[in-house]
């Protein structure tokens, strides 16, 4: 028999995140149009799309916001 062992409380609060939505604070800046997003309660991280939608922060997107907030520091420094 399987038993699967998930922590209880980021269960719980995932089951309020579900019922009332997250609640998104910015953790970093990436442009002056992109963010990174997490929620206080559940910890979920996301970051916006090309159309400005939320979408799961996954380690791939994560990378590429980095380059993406790298180039725009270069960027940034150019025009100062
Ligand atoms: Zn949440």
């Amino acid at each position: 028999m399987k038993t699967y062992t998930s922590p209880q409380t980021a269960l719980g609060l995932s089951v309020i995140c579900n019922l009332i939505g997250h609640k998104f604070r910015i953790t970093k800046k990436i442009t002056n149009h992109f963010h990174e997003y997490q929620c206080r309660c559940c910890g979920k991280q996301m970051t916006e799309d090309i159309y400005g939608r939320l979408i799961e922060l996954t380690a791939e997107r994560k990378e590429i916001n980095s380059t993406l907030h790298f180039i725009f520091n270069k960027k940034q420094l150019q025009i100062e």
